[in-house]
């Protein structure tokens, strides 16, 4: 037993013993000890935490007092923002000053924005009223990369919308998500209006996908695993929203500011260890600038410490488990690119992998195509605006990216880019703009108006 061991699941707004006394431990990455133990939950839990859900959506689907009840949860979850960032720390391995800012701060970020936005006035089209409307019970399944504000993303969306849910975190990263719990259970959030049930995907996951009274699922992570939930909703019609995978480009053209560019676009690369789906992932670079952008890449990798994720210096933590490091070092390994950085020493404990580089990719290899989701940066060069959109647009994936340049020139481009956002000269994230994909990047919008449109049914009344 440790202090973090969580033996219960939420569900109907009390800690209720799992059906099964099987349970999944957690491990921590940088150390790779076990710092808890979590219910393996099973389909008869999800059963319950479902009817739960399904008892509580009449009410509040028409609560009038939804935004009083998000923002009593974001104060609740606020005063618990330290002991979010140690989680995450302990859990995913995210350094400790990325963990606050990132981890805890996003998340409470977008539950202010949800807490705060007011159901839009009915739309009147001709002789109709158009309203929206909840669209029921809630299944969402989320990833460990950023295992708070995956959650919330979708759960103050869902509430916010009025519906009602049944999450299953990630079993990597599944502790964080008892902090939000706790702060649903002090904030009153009325019982069976959040559940939560841990467990693996195949088992818990699975049984959520394929509820026949989950109304919708939303779901955030691999394509893979999207298209077995896809597959699983499909039988009864039910609604899927998809946040997948990434191969985004960084596109640097000839007139950028190349020095700020490559740092910020190392940066982005390598946040969250390269474990964001976002990341930018290809450094896309013209000719004229290749050579300069190249080595100030491999130097501003070679100065990422990498390390414990509670010592302040670190900028780099390990990967989440030791199957992610394998799988990260076997496209390292398989690489047939010119590696420029990539041997800077890593503590031999834990799931470290050393900031790497490879220039001169070619646009179709592996390394170019496939999500690595480690800390692992491909360059291509390019002659053209023409042929940088054409390198950018070759991906099965579409779902971010930057532009570095003049402003027309970069906005001329960005256009031009099949990806769901794109950053202009590193313009920043906004926690209020949609966010999604394009091709296998996914299906549907999270965040802001848009994110919350995921969760409503819309009717038109005619007179
Ligand atoms: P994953 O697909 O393995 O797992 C995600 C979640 O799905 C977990 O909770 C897992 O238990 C569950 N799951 C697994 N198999 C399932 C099944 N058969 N049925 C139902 N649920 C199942 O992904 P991951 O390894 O946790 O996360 C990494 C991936 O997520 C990367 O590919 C990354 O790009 C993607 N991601 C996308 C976004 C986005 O917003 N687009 C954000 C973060 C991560």
């Amino acid at each position: 037993m440790t202090t973090l061991d969580r033996p219960h699941l939420y569900i109907d707004g009390q800690w209720t013993p799992p059906a099964s006394s099987e349970t999944i431990a957690v491990e921590n990455p940088a150390t790779e000890e076990v710092l808890a133990h979590v219910p393996a939950g099973t389909a008869a839990d999800v059963d319950r935490a479902v009817a739960a859900a399904r008892a509580a959506f009449p009410a509040w689907s028409v609560a009038s007092d939804r935004a009083q009840v998000l923002d009593r949860l974001h104060t609740a979850l606020a005063s618990r923002a330290a002991e979010i960032a140690r989680v995450v720390g302990l859990e995913l391995g995210t350094p400790l000053k990325i963990a606050k800012a990132v981890q805890a701060g996003l998340p409470l970020t977008v539950l202010r924005s949800y807490a705060d936005l007011v159901l839009p006035p009915p739309e009147t089209i001709g002789n109709s009223t158009v309203v929206r409307e909840p669209i029921g019970v809630v299944g969402a399944i989320t990833p460990w990369n950023y295992p708070l504000h995956q959650v919330v993303a979708k759960v103050a969306a869902a509430l916010a919308a009025g519906c009602t849910v049944v999450l299953k975190p990630s079993e990597l990263t599944p502790l964080v998500a008892f902090l939000l719990v706790d702060a649903a259970s002090e904030a009153g959030v009325p019982p069976g209006v959040l559940n939560v049930v841990t467990g693996t995907g195949p088992v818990v996951g699975a049984a959520i996908a394929g509820h026949p009274d989950v109304d919708m699922v939303s779901f955030t992570g691999s394509t893979a695993t999207g298209r077995a939930i896809t597959h699983a909703a499909a039988d009864r019609i039910a609604k899927v929203a998809l946040e997948l995978g990434g191969k985004s480009a960084n596109v640097i053209l000839a007139d950028a500011d190349v020095t700020r560019a490559v740092k910020v676009g190392v940066g982005n690369a390598y946040l969250n260890s390269g474990q964001t789906c976002t990341a930018w992932t290809r450094m896309l670079v013209h000719e004229s600038v290749y050579d300069e952008a190249v080595s100030l890449a491999a130097k501003t990798a070679g100065g990422y410490t990498v390390g414990d994720p509670f010592d302040e210096s670190t900028r780099l933590g390990p990967l989440v488990s030791a199957a992610q490091r394998d799988r990260v070092l076997g496209f390292v390994a398989r690489a047939s690119a010119r590696m420029v950085a990539g041997d800077s020493p890593v503590p031999q404990k834990g799931y470290f992998v050393a900031p790497t580089v490879f220039a001169d990719v070619d646009p179709d290899s592996e390394l170019a195509q496939e999500e690595i989701f480690g800390p692992v940066l491909s360059i291509i060069p390019f002659s053209s605006d023409d042929e940088a959109v054409a390198i950018a647009n070759n991906s099965k994936y579409g779902l971010a990216g930057g532009v570095w340049g003049s402003e027309e020139r970069a906005l001329a481009v960005a256009a031009r880019m099949r990806t769901g956002q794109v950053d202009i000269n590193g313009g920043a994230f906004n926690p209020r703009a949609p966010f999604g994909g394009y091709k296998q990047s996914g299906v549907g919008r999270e965040l802001g108006v848009h994110g919350l449109a995921e969760f409503q049914q819309v009717k038109a009344i005619q007179r």
